[in-house]
């Protein structure tokens, strides 16, 4: 059996959706990591990047993807670009009538995302050099949200660019952290803890530094 139709039967029952399944079919991870770790990217483990940033778990990846009920032509904006690699995948998602803007604060890594997502071919989504944890005013609002590193609580400026019915996906806690999935309903906050999870610390303005 091919690498990542094993991993899908690994996630059997709990990795259900099927625009996330072909995504995951259709994008390489190996394509957002440096050459030396290509041989983990079918793997479910995080792998390092530079500067102490790590890929997530495909497996992460995949259920944070889900949790946020993605729709074709939905404006999703993420915090925490990394490789690239979870941009990719909402991507292929929302289609080409959708939009992701991803943020991330290493330029290093700013840039490491752009290429990738160049290399894969992904035009639908715009790689911003800034601070995530105070969203991304310019283009809010949005129909979506998710974070990628570990928040002390969820950042205000990101629960006002969410649209009303939005939903944000952010991991909450500071040694470990709970996957809360937020939504957003007639001025009205309703949480939903997803589990556990463990994530590099999200930095800047509503960060840990
Ligand atoms: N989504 C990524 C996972 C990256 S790990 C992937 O698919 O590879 C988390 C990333 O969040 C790191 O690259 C880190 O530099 C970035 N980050 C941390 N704090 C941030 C902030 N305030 N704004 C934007 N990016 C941030």
């Amino acid at each position: 059996m091919n690498r990542k139709k094993a991993l899908l039967k690994k996630w059997e029952g709990i990795i259900t959706d099927k625009s996330v399944i072909k995504a995951f079919m259709q994008v390489e991870r190996k394509d957002f990591m440096a050459k030396e770790t290509e041989i983990y990217a079918y793997d479910d483990v995080a792998v390092p990047l530079m500067h102490g940033q790590t890929i997530s778990q495909p497996f992460t990846v995949m259920f944070m993807t889900q949790a946020l009920e993605l729709k074709k032509g939905m404006k999703v904006l993420e915090v925490g670009a990394g490789s690239g690699y979870q941009a990719a995948i909402i991507s292929k998602v929302i289609g080409n009538k959708g939009k992701l803007y991803t943020t991330e604060i290493i330029p290093e890594l700013v840039e490491f995302a752009k290429e990738n997502l160049e290399k894969a071919h992904i035009s639908n989504a715009e790689v911003i050099h800034s601070d995530g944890s105070l969203g991304y005013k310019e283009k809010a609002p949005y129909d979506r949200i998710i974070v990628t590193a570990a928040a002390p609580s969820v950042p205000k400026p990101l629960l006002s660019q969410l649209k009303k019915g939005g939903i944000i996906v952010i991991p909450v806690g500071v040694d470990a952290q709970e996957m809360m999935k937020i939504k957003k309903l007639n001025g009205k906050i309703k949480k939903e803890n997803l589990g556990m999870f463990r994530f590099v610390p999200l930095r800047g303005r509503h960060g840990v530094s």
